[in-house]
């Protein structure tokens, strides 16, 4: 199964998201094999789902809590982005561990949150350029992923982001993702079983329509997350179109 995922960040108002979804429907269809999807600011969520409706693009969330409701100010429930139609929740995204001091001990506890309110988790993964150039990349990979021994069974996927590679216009090459998937694939079946060997393991960090054949063709990559080139309906277009070639 390949799967891409818009990961739009706080970007967007009311009217980009009706423009986006205009020009993509346009050129979209979907295709058995492929998952699309789009994870929009919060105040997006309802606006999208109404957009994407009934088209073959899931809606997933950036962020949830979780607790399953109370005195949490600022913070959007599990709960809540499901009864918004959300399928998926991105869990763990470097700009949320960077910013928000989020934490493996914090993600294992939105994991279940995720599951148990019918959200798949789309949990991210990735070393820091001081940790690769340490040489500590299966370490940190290790430790992040170690939250999947508490897991138990439930919907799942992974997304390898090296954090240098976000946002910078300088992706993994191309022997860098295949050890780090591969890597994530071990640890996976270790954790889950012969669960592990089916989670798709999509990658993330610049990410555009020149390269995403290359990454497609490596083994254990099941498809992107993309921030930035997911931001212009024509580029994320190319990109699924890549997907589906590919499938
Ligand atoms: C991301 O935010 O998950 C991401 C991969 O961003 P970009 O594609 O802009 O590097």
């Amino acid at each position: 199964m390949r799967m891409l995922v818009a990961n739009w960040k706080m970007n967007h108002l009311r009217a980009d998201l009706e423009a986006f979804a205009s020009t993509f429907l346009q050129g979209y269809g979907a295709h058995p094999g492929v998952r699309v999807g789009v994870a929009p600011p919060f105040p997006l969520l309802a606006p999208a789902w109404a957009a994407f409706e009934g088209r073959g693009v899931e809606i997933l969330g950036q962020n949830g809590h979780q607790e399953a409701k109370g005195a949490f100010t600022g913070e959007v429930s599990m709960a809540q982005l499901r009864d918004l139609g959300c399928a998926g929740v991105i869990l763990g995204h470097s700009e949320r561990r960077q910013f928000f001091g989020e934490t493996d001990a914090l993600l294992a506890r939105k994991l279940p949150a995720a599951r148990s309110n019918g959200l798949e988790p789309l949990l991210c993964v990735g070393e820091r350029l001081e940790e690769r150039e340490a040489g500590r990349t299966l370490e940190v990979l290790g430790s992040q992923l170690a939250i999947l021994g508490d897991s138990g069974p439930g919907p799942l996927t992974l997304a390898y982001e090296p954090v240098w590679a976000i946002g910078t216009g300088r992706r993994a090459e191309p022997g860098q993702v295949a050890e780090a998937h591969h890597f994530i694939r071990v640890e996976l079946v270790r954790h889950l079983g012969p669960a592990g060997e089916s989670v798709p393991i999509l990658y993330g960090g610049s990410v555009t329509p020149e390269n995403f054949d290359e990454l497609l063709a490596i083994p254990n990559v099941a498809g992107g997350l993309v921030g930035g080139a997911s931001l212009d309906p024509t580029k994320f277009l190319a990109l699924v179109r890549s997907a589906q070639v590919n499938v």
